[in-house]
């Protein structure tokens, strides 16, 4: 049993030590010539799989701003997609460096990570069948409502007190709405305009009463002010030089 024992010990030290040099496991993100953002690439237009995208196969306004982060620190960027609800999770496991998903600052996350300069001003809005009669956001009483799991739309649902189904993915809820499994999906704003534009028969009601104003900023692990302070620098120029509005509209109107 003794001799059982030591041998696992050793085992284990063996593969710690190869993890240390080879920097494996969660150690991957910390590669000091890579920004290894994290995304979940179903929110167009700011991160979806294209088959020419900017950073791989990921395009999008965030995409383009994570590569232009990198870029000018004399880095590369990398994305890890992966679900949204996981994205803070491997930023704390050190998975990834950054988040970078149309993320909204909430107080809830702001204890959870710390968060850049914002980029980007969204609201949710409802995505409804053109025929609808819904017209504000207590009109949804009594529908049935979709949202996307872990979104602010969720949230701010939830917050109202209606019951709702969410989904894993912003397509899978617009796709039940199309087909009158449901009445209403509640989102942000410019993935809404996306979804409408690529499904006939849709339109967007919009409620700023119902409906607070929200920002997306990147996320990194809290405390981490070296890289925080190497994304605010570049947000704040591409800010002050019009080309986050230029991703903006190009992305909107793109196809
Ligand atoms: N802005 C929303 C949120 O932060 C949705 C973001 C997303 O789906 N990528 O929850």
């Amino acid at each position: 049993m003794k001799k059982m024992m030591k041998k696992v010990v050793v085992i284990l030290s063996m593969a710690m030590l190869v993890c240390g040099l080879a920097a494996c496991g969660g150690d991957s993100a910390k590669n000091s010539d890579t920004i290894t953002f994290g995304t979940n690439a179903e929110f167009p237009p700011f991160e979806f799989v294209a088959s020419n995208g900017v950073i791989g196969q990921y395009d999008g306004i965030d995409m383009s701003i994570a590569k232009q982060i990198a870029e000018k620190n004399g880095m590369t960027a990398e994305i890890e997609n992966m679900e949204f609800d996981s994205l803070l999770i491997a930023l704390e496991n050190g998975q990834i460096d950054a988040v970078i998903a149309g993320m909204t600052v909430t107080d809830e996350r702001k204890e959870e990570a710390d968060f850049s300069t914002p980029y980007y001003e969204a609201t949710q809005v409802m995505i409804v069948k053109e025929d609808s009669d819904i017209k504000k956001a207590s009109d949804m009483a009594g529908k049935r409502i979709c949202v996307i799991q872990g979104y602010t739309g969720e949230t701010c649902v939830n917050d109202m007190g209606y019951s709702y189904e969410a989904f894993k993915k912003g397509t899978e809820a617009v796709m039940e709405l199309v087909n009158g499994k449901c009445d209403v999906v509640v989102i942000d704003s410019a993935t809404a305009k996306k979804y409408v534009s690529d499904n006939e028969g849709l339109k967007i009601v919009e409620d700023p009463a119902a409906f607070e104003g929200e920002q997306y900023a990147i996320a990194v692990k809290k405390g981490n002010t070296e890289l925080l302070d190497k994304i605010n620098k570049v947000i704040e120029e591409m800010l002050a030089d019009g080309t986050i509005s230029d991703l903006a509209v190009k992305y909107s109107e793109a196809e």
